[in-house]
């Protein structure tokens, strides 16, 4: 791990020899999966040799104190304690666990923001099948995030939860996090916010947020391996949520006609895990905080507004981001080419962009009437360089 001071900049040319995968592509789909870090790699590596060589069991007894200690790594992350994160194997199901554990009766109000991811959507419109819940979408102001003076106006006792996306999949809009929170607390409504794109990212605390759960990847920003998430839900609320689902980890059987559903937020995992995943996303965790998110965040918004000035000046090409404070995703689209196409291009000259489909995020897609876009995500270890053969193959392709 490149060894920088906190109060120094961060030393882009280490961090990329400790990223394998920089010396091959310039990579810019880190919203959809960011290069591993060699500590991550190692960590995985390591404890799948372990697994070869004592058994899966012997290997997880061997590893126990590192493997409890990826909790720990979560709640430094975010600022909470460790007994109010569950580990799971991916942020979808973090999230269904922490929404499934909720109930709704005829009328009850479900809040949430315009570009709120489809996995959560579609769960929304499960849900208001099954009990008769509604849900209802909170206007934007004039940058086109959520409105907390809206989102007030709402509120009524019929409001049983506020869930929204902090920082969509389709771009580099930052939701008014903490303005939510401060209204849910007010009035009590349960706040589950999904952190997907922020993790790893941006410096995230619980505390200041108010939220009382919070989900996260471990692929995106953080540099995790696939497969991996997270769960945060506040002390207070954890004694009131019976996971929709248990297993014997979760809920212990203690008496023939009786399970006992662990205090912390484990009651939301289940017996069997990836090892060596956690692992991974522990050393990405860790990773992550030794360089200090502040730095991260600033080299982050650095890359992606100088794309966002570098696109904006190419004529027929549109940027399509939102909001006034933007993060690391810079999505556009350009007249005359299909997204996928763009991306296939790029590839072929070893620059990995992703497209984002209007399925992904419809409420905005289609209030916004977006075609497929591209999406370019930088994170820290991306070089200028590599920006500039990025914005000349875009700039070929207008030719
Ligand atoms: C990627 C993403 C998810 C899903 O994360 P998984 O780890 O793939 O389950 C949820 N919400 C948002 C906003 C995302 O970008």
């Amino acid at each position: 791990m490149p060894d920088t001071p906190v109060n120094q900049p961060l030393d882009i040319d280490a961090l990329r020899a400790d990223t394998p995968g920089a010396a091959h592509r310039a990579h810019f789909n880190n919203a959809g999966a960011a290069l591993m870090p060699l500590p991550v790699i190692a960590a995985m590596k390591q404890h799948l040799d372990r697994e070869a060589m004592l058994g899966g069991y012997e290997a997880a007894e061997a590893e126990a104190d590192a493997i409890s200690a990826v909790y720990g790594s979560v709640a430094r992350l975010i600022n909470a304690d460790t007994s109010e994160i569950a580990l799971t194997e991916n942020a979808t199901v973090a999230w269904q666990m922490a929404f499934y554990a909720q109930s709704f009766r005829p009328g009850d109000r479900i809040l949430t923001a315009r570009a709120e991811y489809a996995a959560n959507y579609v769960a929304f419109l499960q849900v208001a099948r099954r009990t008769g819940a509604t849900i209802e979408v909170v206007p934007d102001d004039e940058t086109g995030a959520l409105n907390p003076a809206a989102l007030n106006a709402m509120i009524d006792e019929r409001v049983k939860l506020i869930a929204v996306t902090w920082i969509p999949t389709n771009g580099g809009l930052i939701n008014p996090a903490a303005a939510i929170g401060k209204i849910a607390r007010r009035h009590g409504i349960t706040y589950l916010l999904d952190a997907c794109q922020a993790v790893g990212q941006i410096s995230i605390d619980v505390a200041e947020i108010g939220c009382d759960m919070l989900t996260a990847t471990g692929r995106k920003f953080l540099r995790g391996p696939r497969g991996t998430g997270f769960l945060y839900v506040r002390h207070g609320l954890l004694d009131q949520l019976e996971p929709a689902m248990i297993d014997h980890f979760g809920a212990p059987w203690v008496e023939p006609d009786r399970y006992a559903l662990r205090p912390d937020a484990r009651r939301f995992e289940t017996w069997e895990k990836n090892y060596a995943s956690r692992l991974g996303l522990g050393a990405a965790i860790d990773y992550a905080l030794a360089l200090g998110l502040e730095r991260v965040e600033a080299r982050c918004r650095l890359l992606a507004n100088r794309i966002r000035t570098e696109l904006g000046a190419i004529p027929h090409l549109t940027l399509h981001d939102l909001g006034r404070d933007r993060a690391a995703i810079v999505s556009f689209s350009i007249d005359g080419y299909a997204a996928e196409a763009v991306r296939a291009a790029l590839a072929a000259k070893g620059i990995s962009v992703s497209v984002s489909k209007p399925s992904s995020t419809l409420l905005d897609a289609s209030f916004r009437d977006l075609p497929v876009i591209i999406r370019a995500s930088p994170h820290y270890y991306n070089s200028d360089d590599e920006l500039d053969r990025f914005f000349d193959a875009i700039r070929e392709l207008e030719r």
